[in-house]
C-alpha cells in the first residue's frame, strides 16, 4: 500500500506508541488524585503540555487539552461567544467544518458571522478582513493552512489587523502544526486549535493555545479540570502521545519539512509533465510542504480514488469530512471553480514515512488510470486530448 492522504490522518509514530503503554496498562491513576498513581499521571500530563507550548513557542500554562481540531474549534467559537456581550465573528468561507457548523448553529443565537471570500488560489484578503471588521466584532477565525488545496494563510498580516483593534484572532492551524514553523507570539496569535492525529499521534487529542488574557466561557463542565475549561478525567494515555508527537515533530521540524516537500515537489512536477490536461489547484508558493492538490478534466474524481485503491494507493478528492455528506467541496466553489473543475479533484498528501520510489510508483499508475477513465468518459468528446477511436 502507498499511503498519500496524510491531511486525513497519520500513521502514528512508533516511539508515541511506545510512549503511551505505560498509561494504559499499570498507570491508570485519576490524574486528580492525590496518592502516587494519581500525581504519577498528573506529573506525565504536565510534561506533555511542554511538550505542546514547546512546538508553537506557548507558554504551557496557555494550553488546554481537548478531544481534537474539532473539539478545539468549537471551544473557541461557543466559548467566546457566551463570554462576550458582542455579537460579531469574522471568519472564511473555506474553513473547516468544524469551524462553519457551531458558526451556523450559533448564527440561529443571535451571532452575526461574515465569511470572508477567497481569490482562485484559496487566499483571504487581508484588507478585505479590515473592511468587516467592527466595534462589536468578538473574534476573527482564519485557517493556518487549508486542508484541501493546502494554501496557506497571510497569517501574520491577518494577526496584526486583529492585534491592532484589540479582537482575539483564532487559527485553525490542525493542518500546519507540526508541518512548518509555528511561533505563536511571534505571530500574534491568540488562540490555535492543534490535532494529535494530524502529526503522527493518536486520535481523540489536540489541543487549544489560549493566550494568556484571553478570556472564554466553559463549555463542558463539570468537575473543573483543565483550569475549569475543560472538565472530564484526563485521557493520559492520549495526551502523553500527543505530547511526544509534538515533541518528536519540533526535533525534526526543518529536516522533515525538507524531505515532504521534496517529494511532493515531485509528485507535482511529474504529475504535471507526464499526465494531460490537469492543473495544480491553491496556491502554487504558499501552500503546505505536504500537499498537492489537482484538477483532472474528464475524470471523476471519486472514481480515481476506487481506480487507485484497487491499485494499493490510499488518496482522496478532498476533505475526509466532507465525502461522507457527499456534497461538493465549499472550498473549491469558494476559489470559484466550475462544477466539473470540482468533479475531477484529487487530493495527495505526502507524509515523512513516504518516500520517492512510492511517489514515482504512483504518478506510473496514476497516468494509466487517468487515460483508462477517460477512455470511458461520457464527455469524451469534450476533451481534444482523449483519442477518439
Ligand atoms: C482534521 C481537521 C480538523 C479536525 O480535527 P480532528 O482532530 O479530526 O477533530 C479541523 N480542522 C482542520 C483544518 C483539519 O484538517
Amino acid at each position: 500500500m502507498i499511503y498519500l492522504d496524510n491531511a486525513a490522518s497519520t500513521q502514528i509514530h512508533e516511539d508515541v506508541l511506545n510512549s503511551m503503554l505505560p498509561y494504559l496498562k499499570e498507570q491508570y491513576g485519576n490524574a486528580s488524585s492525590i496518592h502516587r498513581y494519581g500525581r504519577m499521571t498528573r506529573k506525565a500530563i504536565e510534561k506533555a503540555r511542554k511538550q505542546v507550548a514547546l512546538l508553537i513557542n506557548a507558554d504551557p500554562s496557555e494550553i488546554l487539552f481537548t478531544s481534537g481540531g474539532t473539539e478545539s474549534n468549537n471551544t473557541v467559537l461557543r466559548g467566546i461567544f457566551m463570554n462576550n456581550s458582542c455579537n460579531h465573528i469574522v471568519t472564511s468561507s473555506i474553513e473547516h467544518d468544524s469551524i462553519l457548523e457551531p458558526c451556523k448553529q450559533l448564527e440561529k443565537n443571535g451571532l452575526i458571522v461574515d465569511y470572508l471570500p477567497v481569490d482562485q488560489f484559496g487566499t483571504v484578503d487581508p484588507s478585505e478582513l479590515k473592511n468587516n471588521l467592527s466595534d462589536n466584532t468578538c473574534l476573527v477565525s482564519i485557517m493556518f493552512g487549508n486542508n484541501e488545496v493546502g494554501t496557506i494563510q497571510k497569517i501574520s498580516e491577518i494577526a496584526k489587523i486583529c492585534n491592532e483593534r484589540k479582537i482575539p484572532f483564532h487559527s485553525d492551524a490542525v493542518q500546519a502544526v507540526g508541518k512548518v514553523t509555528i511561533d505563536v507570539k511571534e505571530l500574534g496569535i491568540d488562540l490555535l486549535s492543534i490535532s494529535s492525529h494530524k502529526l503522527h499521534g493518536p486520535k481523540g487529542i489536540g489541543a487549544l493555545y489560549i493566550k494568556n488574557g484571553i478570556k472564554m466561557d466553559p463549555v463542558i463542565l463539570g468537575g473543573g479540570q483543565e483550569h475549569g475549561l475543560r472538565s472530564g478525567t484526563e485521557n493520559v494515555a492520549n495526551i502523553v502521545g500527543f505530547g511526544k508527537a509534538c515533541e518528536i515533530a519540533k526535533n525534526n521540524l526543518d529536516e522533515n519539512m525538507l524531505y515532504v516537500k521534496k517529494l511532493r515537489d515531485l509528485l507535482i512536477d511529474k504529475i504535471l509533465h507526464e499526465i494531460p490536461e490537469v492543473t495544480l489547484n491553491g496556491d502554487p508558493r504558499f501552500r503546505l510542504p505536504t500537499n498537492a492538490h489537482f484538477t483532472f478534466l474528464g475524470v471523476n474524481g471519486e472514481d480515481l480514488i476506487i481506480k487507485l485503491d484497487e491499485y494499493g494507493i490510499a488518496a482522496s478528492t478532498g476533505s475526509a469530512c466532507s465525502v461522507n455528506t457527499q456534497r461538493a467541496s465549499h472550498v473549491l466553489q469558494a476559489m470559484g471553480f466550475s462544477h466539473e473543475q470540482i468533479a475531477g479533484s484529487l487530493r495527495l498528501t505526502v507524509g515523512i514515512f513516504n518516500d520517492e520510489k512510492e511517489i514515482e510508483q504512483t504518478v506510473i499508475f496514476l497516468k494509466k488510470i487517468v487515460q483508462e477513465l477517460r477512455s470511458f468518459s461520457p464527455f469524451k468528446e469534450k476533451y481534444s486530448f482523449v483519442s477518439k477511436d
